[in-house]
């Protein structure tokens, strides 16, 4: 893992396999299934980075052989907070990392007048200042949803704050810094910029679409 220098809040997944998938992900060639399966595994092997700091607590245990001391991850679970849809296809493949994980949601739509997000679906365990969240969405794009789901988890009580993409945008990672330092952004790649109609370049188009066949 690596914190980028010209960002202080963003930390890039740079494992061999998660480059080697997202490039697949990224090919416009790439059908429906294996698209989401790829999401999953990238989600995965990304959690696994983001769980390397978790704290562990010593406890006993008996081998066949005779006791020993071993480790348990301390603390509340870990809680998964999708952002609808295009989250969705990240919780699944860190789940099978961390079975006992806890999934919220949040829905949110972007107001055609305002053009601001509006949540319209918000539910997380209701002991939000005691765990740990990691805010899932492929894209950070104009950083908008993102940090609207920050306000709202921090609202609820949230304070322990990551969010995890797949590919970022500088404008969302710079919003993001703006709006909440406090939270740290991991994504696997920092794309160029976002076009006209806020899509991020090379990106890999409409994670949503791509996930759900929705195209
Ligand atoms: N959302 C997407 O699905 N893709 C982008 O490029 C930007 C936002």
């Amino acid at each position: 893992m690596h914190t980028t220098p010209s960002f202080a809040n963003l930390t890039l997944v740079h494992h061999p396999l998660v480059q080697h998938k997202l490039t697949l992900l990224r090919d416009r060639r790439t059908p429906t299934k294996i698209f989401k399966e790829l999401v999953d595994e990238i989600a995965m092997l990304m959690a696994y980075e983001a769980t390397s700091g978790l704290p562990l607590e010593p406890i006993p245990v008996q081998t066949p052989l005779e006791e020993t001391t071993g480790w348990k991850v301390s603390g509340k679970k870990l809680t998964l907070v999708p952002i609808l849809r295009a989250g969705l296809g990240m919780v699944e493949g860190i789940l099978r990392l961390v079975p006992s994980g806890r999934v919220g949601h949040i829905g949110l739509y972007r107001d055609p007048d305002t053009l601001k997000p509006v949540d319209y679906y918000f539910k997380v365990p209701s002991d939000a200042a005691e765990r740990d969240f990691l805010i899932l969405d492929p894209m950070l794009a104009t950083g908008g949803s993102a940090s609207s789901a920050v306000s709202s988890l921090k609202r609820a009580g949230g304070t322990r704050i990551r969010f995890l993409c797949l590919v970022a945008a500088p404008e969302g990672v710079r919003r993001m810094l703006t709006d909440h330092p406090d939270v740290q952004v991991l994504a696997a790649a920092l794309d160029r910029e976002l076009n006209s109609h806020g899509y991020i370049l090379p990106g890999l188009g409409d994670a949503g679409d791509r996930l759900f066949g929705t195209r």
